[in-house]
């Protein structure tokens, strides 16, 4: 018995293993995106969003609802409160924060779940200079007062608009958040 558990995968010999696959991608299938400075070397490509908060698109799913973009915060910046009707899934890159409402702190290197009903306030704290993290947002982000009252949402058509504007402001033009649509 071979002590290594394999997913069930028919066995390939050495020359098939490295054989591409030979057929076209299905049609309905968009074209990947590769970005190679995901973490950009132009300081325009950043569409801020808040007093030191910013957003650094990679994929703007319009097709299925969601975003996958860095978040960068510098001291003292704040996420206004909202709540998520859908999962978020976040990935710390640089730095630190924490929400509010939980004693947790999101360290550097760290994964993060959010739960679907979850609403929470981001912040990062004055002894941290910058935080960058990788999220995964599905559905919307919704503002909320501390009761809950709804003072706003942003979504990724939403996200969508204010690359736009900010690219085109910017000087990249408009077109430029195209490339991370799909
Ligand atoms: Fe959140």
């Amino acid at each position: 018995m071979n002590a290594v558990t394999r997913p069930n995968v028919a066995a390939e010999s050495e020359a098939e293993k490295r054989m591409p696959y030979k057929h076209p991608q299905p049609k309905e299938s968009p074209p990947e995106v590769v970005i190679p400075d995901a973490i950009p070397k132009d300081e325009r490509v950043w569409v801020p969003q808040a007093e030191n908060v910013w957003f650094r698109p990679l994929l703007l799913s319009a097709s299925r609802g969601y975003w996958q973009n860095i978040l960068r915060v510098r001291k003292s910046g704040v996420l206004s409160r909202h709540r998520h009707p859908q999962p978020v899934h976040g990935f710390v890159l640089k730095g630190k924060w924490r929400y509010l409402e939980h004693d947790w702190v999101a360290t550097e290197g760290g994964y993060v779940y959010e739960a679907p009903g979850e609403t929470h306030t981001l912040v990062v704290d004055e002894d941290v200079e910058e935080m960058m993290t990788l999220f995964q947002v599905n559905g919307a982000m919704i503002y909320v007062d501390p009761d809950g009252n709804v003072r706003g949402y942003e979504d990724v058509f939403t996200k969508i608009d204010m690359c736009r504007k900010h690219y085109e402001a910017v000087g990249l033009g408009a077109d430029y958040v195209d490339q991370f649509i799909r």
